[in-house]
């Protein structure tokens, strides 16, 4: 062919990291087939969804077998049920005014963190080092120049804004992935003034806001005047177990605008223009998690996992090992110990331990010499390679 393609993609680095540890992991097996290996790599839920919501779940399905039920497309924004739903758990349960018309269903959080560059212009991007690699390579597809903030030991993997006041489109990640750290209210009012300052925009992700268990925010619109400046992307993976069922929202405010721009209406343009929406039996199983009983079984399941990482947590505690994260979060970020870096700690866990964990460096360059360990396997498993740790750390 002679057509031109878009050449932006030179621009994104080999995305191997899931890829390299799978293929060492293999050739462990292979050479050690005796040998149990377990991993806290795990970036998927595992267990299954609550009971409540297959129960919404199936009686949508039946729905859909009769001619007076069936539903077709439906509305690219959510349907309204949904919207309000949505809106109604922000009023109440994380006392943030929110209304359904702020509100877009989609099929997950990585789509929208995806596709919101489609109603953006070349502005600087600042994007967190390391951080879920998503932001980096949505822009850098479409051409953008991206600027990198550290996270670091020294800011406790949480930046700080830069001093100066350029309009900018900043990722605020929190709690993080990789890194499990969390925003104080005054982290997140630092970057609120920061964004109004200097016009610019806060695209937060809160893909891990159900872990909050300490008196921390839940959601950027906790912050005042977050309505002038930010867009809050979440879903229902990690909240829910919904990694393979595919629903999430993004909460653009009424009134955000950059100029004569409003940035509720591009999305809603861009939306309707490109998805046709999450299915009907999919949105009632979402508005079943957010049922008073369905948000108890979800906790439950949350609690789970921060029960995995909290265990994991007091290992590290106990071996004097550096890490963020481990409460309020499904991940521990630790500093390898023994002036390690992250693909030899890799290959000192798997083989001593046959423990699997992720090299931090595959998350950023400044994850270089740290390591992140995740709660999502089985408290059986858990226990055992804490058990295994305890014995080589
Ligand atoms: N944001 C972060 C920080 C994540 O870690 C993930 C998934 O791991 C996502 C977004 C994507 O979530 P979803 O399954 O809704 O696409």
């Amino acid at each position: 062919m002679k057509i031109k393609v878009n050449e932006n993609f030179d621009n994104l680095k080999p995305s191997y990291l899931f890829s390299e540890t799978a293929q060492r992991a293999r050739k462990y097996r292979a050479e050690h087939p005796d040998q149990k290996v377990i991993s806290l790599g795990i970036g998927d839920v595992t267990q299954p969804l609550a009971p409540t919501v297959i129960k919404a779940m199936q009686k949508a399905v039946q729905e859909m077998g009769v001619k007076e039920t069936f539903r077709g497309y439906a509305p690219e924004y959510g349907y309204d049920f949904i919207r309000e739903t949505i809106a109604n758990y922000y009023v109440n349960n994380l006392g943030v005014k929110v209304t359904p018309q702020e509100v877009f269903v989609g099929d997950g959080a990585k789509s929208d963190l995806g596709n919101i560059v489609d109603i953006l212009g070349d502005n600087r991007i600042l994007i967190p080092n390391p951080v879920y690699p998503v932001y980096m390579d949505s822009n850098l597809m479409c051409g953008r120049k991206v600027t990198l903030i550290e996270a670091n030991a020294e800011n406790d993997f949480l930046p700080m804004p830069p001093n100066d006041d350029i309009p900018s489109v900043i990722y605020l990640c929190s709690p993080n992935n990789p890194t499990g750290a969390v925003y104080t209210k005054e982290g997140l009012k630092a970057w609120v003034d920061y964004a109004i300052k200097s016009g610019s925009l806060i695209i937060f992700d809160s893909a891990y806001e159900s872990y909050i268990r300490e008196d921390l925010p839940h959601s950027i619109f906790a912050i005042e005047g977050a309505k002038q400046c930010a867009i809050e992307i979440n879903s229902l993976s990690k909240m829910a177990g919904f990694t393979g069922t595919r629903m999430g929202y993004t909460v653009i405010p009424a009134d955000l605008s950059s100029g004569k721009y409003n940035l509720n209406k591009m999305w809603a343009r861009r939306q309707a223009t490109k998805f046709n929406g999450v299915p009907y039996v999919v949105q009632r199983a979402g508005e079943a998690v957010f049922s008073e009983q369905g948000l108890k079984e979800c906790k439950e399941l949350v609690n789970y996992y921060l029960e995995n990482a909290k265990l994991i947590a007091e290992l590290l505690d106990k071996k004097g090992i550096w890490y963020t994260g481990g409460v309020n979060s499904p991940y521990i970020w630790l500093k390898c110990p023994n002036g390690f870096d992250s693909w030899s700690f890799f290959d000192y866990l798997l083989e001593k331990a046959q423990i699997i964990g992720t090299p931090g460096v595959g998350f950023g360059t400044a994850g270089e010499g740290y390591f992140r360990l995740t709660s999502f396997g089985s408290r059986e498993n858990t226990l055992e390679a804490v058990e295994r740790l305890d014995k080589i750390l």
